[in-house]
């Protein structure tokens, strides 16, 4: 019997629009449990510092995008199974990067899968010779062999009635010459439903996201999975306008070494809800035919996180410089730092607030 998760509490009116808040939302928390047929719902996984996520569609058909580093492997399968997952229609891998891949080896071990989705760029590497190897050995739920498929702008699918899936990026030819060119070669891909839309954007950089204009992509979604676990280059203000989201989610492992999400990026966020699988763990959403979106998630965010500060970037800076005589705080790389002899030291913006202080606007993101 499929069990009906307790999406009680929260529910976005995402069609209605919802206030402006940089708070951490806290949600109910849930644990990872089958949906219920007839809603569509995608499940960000928290892989640690990778991505993936489940789409469950309204008729159970699942799509699975990246599965986070080799080492969250069988995690990940036992997720899967927790969210009743018995094979997997299409297997998506954004971008041959372990932390995309890693997982989706152990996937395609545990599941049959019907169709694996990928860039198909020469990448030499041992994660993704695995995967490949992987790929060759799967078995798709018919007991033959998964069929391949090169990805590329222009690929839709329809997984159930009014449910479209369509492929944004890459366009053909790849992108050559980038800082990062399998990061902005990404799949990037839009899902529609009469509910609402999701946008996955990969690790898309600047390159990518300029593809993405000149070929006219439709990019506006009510969810955008935040391009690069939230890094400066994965997301400008441009962007975030042409895709205009009531809720953003950050794939992102606690205290990662590339210091993910980068706060110029929370800083842009300001007023879109964000979810981060490294504070809310895995987080479901939901979207009814009612065009509610339910969102619950397996960890609430702490009582810590939740006080945090009314600004996004304050969130992500362990020193802030007060001004005694103002009782303003600063970050440490404003422009306007008060006097050296006015300088107090704080660990943290909710230090400084604590004690009476006030944000200047370098900490409001202006
Ligand atoms: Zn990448
Ligand atoms: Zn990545």
């Amino acid at each position: 019997m499929r069990a009906v998760l307790q999406f009680a509490a929260l529910v976005l009116l995402l069609l209605a629009g919802c206030a402006p808040s940089s708070k951490p939302p806290a949600e109910p928390t849930t644990t990872l449990e089958p949906a219920p047929s007839g809603t569509l719902q995608v499940a960000f996984l928290d892989v640690g510092q990778g991505d993936s996520a489940l789409i469950t569609f309204p008729n159970g058909k699942t799509m699975l995008i990246d599965g986070g580093e080799t080492e969250q492997g069988r995690r990940l399968v036992r997720k899967l199974r927790q969210l009743g997952v018995r094979h997997i229609d299409w297997l998506v891998a954004s971008h041959p990067h372990s932390d995309h891949i890693g997982g989706l080896i152990q996937v395609l071990r545990a599941f049959p899968v019907g169709e694996v989705w990928d860039i198909a760029m020469p990448f030499e590497s041992p994660v993704y010779r695995d995967f490949l190897r992987a790929v060759r050995n799967a078995r798709s739920p018919g007991g033959r062999r998964p069929e391949f498929r090169k990805v590329r702008r222009g690929l839709t699918v329809e997984p159930a009635p009014k449910v479209r899936v369509s492929v944004l990026a890459p366009s053909e030819p790849l992108l050559t010459g980038t800082r990062s060119d399998p990061n902005n070669n990404s799949v990037v891909l839009r899902i529609d439903s009469p509910s609402g839309s999701f946008l996955f954007t990969g690790d898309i950089e600047r390159e990518g996201r300029q593809r993405l204009y000149v070929a006219r992509a439709n990019l506006r979604a009510d969810v955008l999975k935040v391009s690069h676990h939230g890094a400066a280059n994965g997301t400008d203000r441009a962007f975030l306008r042409r895709v205009s989201p009531r809720v953003a989610v950050i794939s992102v492992g606690a205290g990662n070494r590339y210091g993910h999400p980068h706060r110029e990026t929370l800083a842009l966020l300001q007023g879109i809800r964000v979810y981060r699988t490294d504070w809310h763990g895995d987080i479901l959403m939901r979207l009814s035919t009612d065009k509610k979106l339910h969102v619950a998630t397996t960890r609430s965010v702490s009582a810590e996180q939740a006080q945090l500060p009314s600004s996004a970037r304050a969130a992500h800076l362990s020193v802030v410089i007060g001004n005694r005589k103002s009782r303003v705080y600063h970050a440490p790389d404003c422009t306007q730092l008060p006097k050296p002899e006015n300088r107090v030291r704080f660990r943290s913006a909710q230090e400084a607030e604590r004690a009476g202080y006030r944000p200047h606007k370098c900490i409001e993101g202006e």
